[in-house]
């Protein structure tokens, strides 16, 4: 029996919410807070009409540590979940290290000003989480997380030494409208126009923004263009894999998303640097988000399906191995659960899952982890049970 604190009612935020709902006997209380009031009582109804339960609301801007600080010491949760954007990450830690309650997310921090985004600013806050008793569970959403969760178990299971990793995202689905972003659009574009990144043989290698890719057959889906990208999980599962000589990520787009990309950056839609407008300063992204679908809006008619896994190549008992190991997910079955599209539905899950595994003592720790530090094995069998069933095969 335990009381979880949600910060952040997007989509990712409705997901969890009714996830965690739909365990009374761990999550048996359940607080969602975020800046914009009706959207936490929009999934309090839905938690209400699918899940027959109640949960508490409350309005916070996430980015004021006083007013965090405030609603933990109001709610008395056990564990903060931070569904909310990158950006609340640091606000949200300091609030969480002030009153000795543990933090889970789903995205690194990344400060407004600059697209940029790396562990180090969440790293940094281990020895303070260490000496306070209190644990902080970083990237458990699907991809970081899941991904990660991938590695640690085949480690465990089926390698002796992981040479190489390919993390590999397919989103397959359409949702009908000729421009989305499946995740918040701000965060999304400043990742995807971001410059590509890699790591081979103890070094970091840049390539210009989607220059890099190549086709792949994804199983269930068929074959789809998939483009390198640097992501954040990247940078945790160099640090924890010892043996690893190469890692990368690809993503799959669409013809018909990267022409829409390509206009609004040659048009400078996309830059985050703020511009004079009518005598006022506007950030063209920013407003660019406001024009767009929010991602919880997307699921209703949403078709098609996500493939996300990792491509994994060492040695096993002195002998070459390759072993692929994936999740499908169809966005209309996540709707017909949730409420929400497959997007929103990877991320929410897992990060239950980790809330789940921090409440019931199954991942415990004081200081500052990835998932992948971790035990997989109960993650995975809970994985398989929550609705993200997963494959794996030997090549
Ligand atoms: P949304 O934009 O749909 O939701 C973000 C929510 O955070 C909104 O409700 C927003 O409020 C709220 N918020 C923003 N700023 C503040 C603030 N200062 N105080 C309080 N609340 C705030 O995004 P998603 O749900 O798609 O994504 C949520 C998170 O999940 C992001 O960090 C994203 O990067 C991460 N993610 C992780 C993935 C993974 O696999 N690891 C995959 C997809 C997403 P308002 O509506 O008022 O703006």
């Amino acid at each position: 029996m335990s009381k979880v604190l949600i910060i952040g009612a997007g989509g990712v935020g409705g997901v969890v919410t009714l996830k965690c709902a739909q365990d009374p006997s761990v999550f048996s209380d359940i607080v969602l807070a975020s800046r914009t009031l009706e959207k936490c009582q929009a999934i309090r109804r839905r938690v209400q009409e699918l899940e027959s339960r109640d949960i508490e609301i409350a309005r916070v801007d996430a980015d004021n540590v006083d007013e965090l600080v405030s609603l933990i010491q109001a709610a008395r949760p056990d564990l903060v979940l931070n569904v909310a954007l990158p950006y609340q990450d640091l606000t949200i830690m300091d609030a969480c290290l002030a009153t000795g309650v543990d933090y889970l997310d789903t995205a690194n921090y990344e400060p407004p000003d600059e697209a940029k985004f790396c562990y180090k600013w969440q790293w940094d806050y281990q020895q303070r989480y260490e000496k306070a008793g209190v644990m902080a569970l970083l990237g458990c959403g699907f991809d970081p997380g899941v991904t990660n969760i991938f590695c640690a178990y085949a480690a465990r299971h089926h390698f002796d030494e992981i040479h190489a990793i390919d993390i590999m995202d397919c989103n397959a689905g359409d949702h009908g409208h000729p421009f989305a972003t499946n995740f918040n659009p701000e965060i999304n574009i400043r990742e995807v126009t971001a410059r590509g990144k890699y790591w081979e043989k103890g070094e970091w290698i840049e390539t210009d923004p989607l220059s890099v890719h190549k086709p792949f057959d994804f199983p269930e889906i068929g074959r789809r263009e998939m483009y390198l990208m640097y992501h954040e999980e990247l940078e945790s599962i160099v640090r924890h894999f010892p043996h690893l000589r190469r890692i990368r990520f690809w993503m799959t787009f669409s013809e018909n998303y990267l022409t829409h990309l390509r206009v609004l950056e040659n048009v400078g839609m996309t830059r985050i640097d703020p511009v004079m407008y009518e005598g006022r300063e506007i950030v063209p992204l920013k407003f660019l988000k406001a024009l767009l679908p929010e991602p919880s809006s997307l699921g209703e008619n949403y078709r098609g399906k996500t493939n996300i896994g990792c491509m994994i190549e060492g040695i096993k008992d002195g002998r070459p191995r390759k072993y692929y190991i994936y999740n499908v997910c169809d966005h209309a079955e996540a709707y017909r659960e949730t409420r929400a599209q497959a997007i929103s539905y990877t991320t929410g899950v897992p990060a239950m899952i980790g809330a789940r595994m921090m409440l019931t003592g199954r991942w415990r720790g004081a200081g500052v982890f990835n998932v992948e530090q971790f035990d997989p094995d109960p993650f995975m069998a809970d994985l398989a049970r929550s609705g993200l069933p997963w494959t794996e095969t030997f090549l």
